[in-house]
């Protein structure tokens, strides 16, 4: 390694330097790109996300996920920990298999930054209303008119009842720009058809 291989923080900075790595523009190997911090691909600012990758940083927090990889004895252990697109800000280090297990605290970690209180959002409580509801006008009117001022416009998350321990939340993505965070189903509210199914198995 030498010191142009510097790591820099930020999420659109780190994002810089790890393509600036695999395109071969520094000394060091490109093959070391994976275990560098880069946002993890299909997340806001990071490789297939289709939200757009203007230079300019938003001018409100905008949350996001990196990753790298790090060799751990014969296999590669991921690491996550979140990122905003408009500050500097880095959460803490999650390891995991990715799938919910280490991106979603990333993810968690990264809305407590932009959108503290996320927690106390409406939640959607059915998995056909994820579909259906944002494009129910007057029904998704009811939902975000719970929402504080300006997050809506900020790409505030959804956050719905999860199917099943740690699904993974969905990153945002042109036609819903905001992510879905799944969230546990609080004890005592499960619907009696749901009882009803988890019974027949
Ligand atoms: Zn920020």
């Amino acid at each position: 390694m030498t010191a142009t291989t510097a790591e820099p923080t930020g999420a659109q900075a780190r994002q810089t330097h790890y393509w600036r790595l695999r395109n071969g523009r520094t000394l060091a190997l490109t093959t070391s790109a994976p275990r560098t911090w880069h946002i993890r691909p299909g997340h806001p600012g990071g490789a297939y996300s289709d939200l757009g990758h203007e230079l300019d940083p938003p001018e409100h927090h905008v949350p996001t996920v990196l990753t790298r990889s790090r060799p751990t004895g014969r296999r590669e252990e991921e690491e996550f920990r979140g990122g905003c697109l408009a500050c500097d800000w880095e959460g803490p280090i999650h390891r995991g298999d990715g799938y919910g297990d280490g991106d979603n605290q990333a993810v968690e970690d990264a809305h407590d930054h932009a959108f503290p209180g996320w927690r106390t959002l409406p939640p959607l409580t059915t998995v056909e209303d994820r579909s259906a509801l944002p494009r129910d006008r007057g029904r998704w009117a009811q939902l975000t008119s719970r929402y504080p001022p300006g997050w809506l416009d900020h790409g505030a998350p959804l956050v719905a009842w999860s199917r099943h321990r740690r699904e993974a939340h969905a990153p945002p993505h042109r036609g819903r720009p905001r992510y879905e965070l799944r969230v546990p189903r609080p004890p005592g509210r499960r619907d009696i058809r749901l009882a009803e199914q988890e019974a027949l198995f």
